[in-house]
Order: structure tokens, then C-alpha cells, then sequence
């Protein structure tokens, strides 16, 4: 589908209301913060997430940020620290997401966190963003609003550039150009010590004013690959090994099934991605249901094999990390 330029419009009553809809109905709405415009999702939806992958061609599953209107939602959704209020008191709203631990209950998808414990969490500090995010009443998960690989967008137009053979997202709230123009600093307040996981405009002398603490780096030889989203160590891994590309079940394993699936002895433990062979739908489920089938503490999960088109790309680049071997 080719772009219709009414796709952008100002932030009034009328684009909230529309933005707020189209949320509502699983679909994607572009939106400026202070940093740079956001291709944002409800989070608690998770095949609405998988748009997110799909429009930006993002060949894995990162983990992707989630935004709230204040403080008080922010952290009704993570188990808060004292680093983390001090973090917060001082710049929230504004260009800094916080790691913590999740206690959500539901609101956010699996898929949001690639399956982590962990969240992040970001209170924007541009008034409009916010107002959306209000109105919601959601947290809304939001990569850059630009395809794989492009530079990101600052004004609404770059966003209209990238997506204009695309049919997401729908609406693109025009919020002026960004002021930071930067991705947000990340930091990880799950401890005692703030860990900078990606740096930004809240810098590191600015964190240990408020925190005493110089940010320590997480271990890395190369801080260009620490900016390429999927390379933090914290990715991820089941329990039980992967047999990948099965066929059949072998005694004692799990199934994680695609498409029709073989016989399957009584009670063995099973699920299936997509019983249609549905690569959205699949993508949607993948994290919860390695999750559930991890959780029976069965020493093997064999999967069957997924096609290695559209999103089945990113599947497959988390299946090959979870099957490869534990150092
Ligand atoms: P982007 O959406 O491209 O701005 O990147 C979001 C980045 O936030 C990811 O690539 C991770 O580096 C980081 N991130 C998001 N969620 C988590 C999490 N739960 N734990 C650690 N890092 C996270
Ligand atoms: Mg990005």
C-alpha cells in the first residue's frame, strides 16, 4: 500500500482520538518524543508488536522500550529501586529509560521484553507524547521509527520516507522536529549501582550527580557494537536445549510445533506457534510459549522447522541463539 500523506497529521483532539483507535485495534502509530519519533504499539498486544518487527525489517527480536505518561505507571509495571526513584525524580519525564525488574501483570507481551525478565521503561519528556501515551491509557512499546538500518527519524517526514510502501503505521502524529534528536540513555537500576546500557543526553557525570555512582559499563571490547540493539549479554536462553528443524519427537522431549503437527504421544508437553502456519502469529507467540514448555522442565524442546521468510527471519535468529551451545 502507498502512502497517503494524511497519514501525518498535527497532534489535536482528533489525532488522539484517531491514534488512540487505531492503537486500540492493533495497528501502529508513529509519534515524535524529545529524542526521535517513535513507531509505537500497545504493548499488551502482542501480535500488534509484531508489526513493529515486520514494518521496520528488523531481522531480530530485541528487546523494545515501553513508554508511560508519568512515574506512577512506569513503575505500577517494575519493581522499583532506590537508584531507580532517584533516577527517575531527577529526569523523568525526559530522554532516559530505565532497566528494571517486571512485575506486570499482563500488560506487557512477551515479545516486548524477546522474553526477558527485565523491561524497559521510559516517561518521554516531549508534553505531546505524553498527552498521547494519557490517553491511551496503555504502555505503548516503541522502537525509532525508521526501517533496519536507516537513519533515525527527528521529524515526521523521515518517518513518512521510510514507511511509504508501507500500510503501517497508519497515522503519524506530526509532533515538530525532535529537540534531543538522540536515542534515549539506558540505564540498568536493577541494583545498587547504575550500569549504562546505552549512552545518551543524560551523560554519565549527570547520573553520578544524582546517584553518586559513576556509571560502570557493561563488559564490552567494542562500544559500537553496545549501540546495535541484540548484542547485550541478557538475551534470552531457555532452560532446556533445542532440537531445531524436527520432524518427529524423540522420548522426553517437548514439542513447539508450526503449521500441522506430527503425532505426539499422550501428555507430552506441547504447544503450537501457529496451527495456519501464520509467520505473524507465530512471532507473536514464540516467547510465551518457549517460556511455558521451559517451564515443565523437560530437558529438550524439539521445534519444528519454520519457514525463513518475513518474520520467520527473526525467529530463526532467536532459535539459532537459543539452541547454540552454553559457554
Ligand atoms: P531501540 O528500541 O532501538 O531504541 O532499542 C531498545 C534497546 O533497549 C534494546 O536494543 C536494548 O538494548 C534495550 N533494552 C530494551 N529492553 C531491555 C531489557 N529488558 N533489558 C535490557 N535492555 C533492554
Ligand atoms: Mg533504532
Amino acid at each position: 500500500m502507498t502512502l497517503n500523506l494524511t497519514r501525518i497529521q498535527p497532534l489535536d483532539d482528533d489525532s488522539i482520538s484517531a491514534a488512540v483507535t487505531l492503537w486500540q485495534q492493533g495497528h501502529l502509530v508513529a509519534f515524535g518524543t524529545e529524542t526521535v519519533y517513535g513507531l509505537g504499539a500497545d504493548a499488551g498486544n502482542a501480535l500488534a508488536v509484531t508489526h513493529i518487527f515486520k514494518t521496520k525489517n528488523r531481522p531480530e527480536f530485541n528487546p523494545l522500550i515501553s513508554h508511560l505518561p508519568d512515574q506512577d505507571s512506569a513503575f505500577g509495571l517494575a519493581m522499583r529501586t532506590t537508584l531507580a526513584e532517584q533516577l527517575a525524580e531527577a529526569f523523568w519525564p525526559g530522554p532516559m529509560t530505565l532497566v528494571l525488574n517486571r512485575q506486570d501483570h499482563g500488560q506487557i507481551a512477551d515479545l516486548v521484553t524477546a522474553g526477558l525478565d527485565s523491561l524497559a521503561l521510559r516517561v518521554p519528556g516531549h508534553a505531546g507524547a505524553r498527552e498521547l501515551l494519557k490517553a491511551v491509557g496503555t504502555p505503548i512499546a516503541a522502537p525509532s521509527a525508521n526501517s533496519s538500518g536507516r537513519l533515525s527519524p527527528t521529524t515526521a517526514d523521515h518517518v513518512a520516507d521510510s514507511f511509504h510502501h508501507h500500510s503501517e503505521p497508519r497515522l503519524i502524529i506530526d509532533t515538530g522536529p525532535c529537540q534531543k534528536g538522540l536515542e534515549s540513555t539506558i540505564i540498568d537500576a536493577r541494583g545498587e549501582a547504575p550500569i549504562l546500557l546505552r549512552p545518551g543526553s543524560v551523560t554519565a557525570d549527570m547520573i553520578k550527580d544524582v546517584t553518586g555512582y559513576l556509571p560502570l559499563l557493561p563488559e564490552h571490547k567494542n562500544p559500537p557494537q553496545l549501540l546495535s540493539p541484540g548484542q547485550l549479554a541478557s538475551h534470552y536462553a531457555p532452560r532446556a536445549q533445542l532440537r531445531l528443524n524436527a520432524t518427529t519427537i524423540h522420548e522426553g522431549e517437548a514439542w513447539l510445533g508450526f503449521g500441522t503437527d506430527p503425532i505426539l504421544p499422550p501428555d507430552t508437553p506441547a504447544a503450537n506457534l501457529s496451527p495456519d502456519g501464520n509467520l505473524d502469529e507465530a512471532a507473536s507467540q514464540f516467547f510465551s510459549l518457549l517460556h511455558q514448555l521451559d517451564a515443565t522442565g523437560v530437558k529438550t524442546i524439539a521445534v519444528a522447522a519454520i519457514p525463513e521468510t518475513g518474520l520467520g527471519v527473526a525467529i530463526h535468529d532467536r532459535l539459532c541463539r537459543a539452541a547454540a551451545p552454553r559457554p
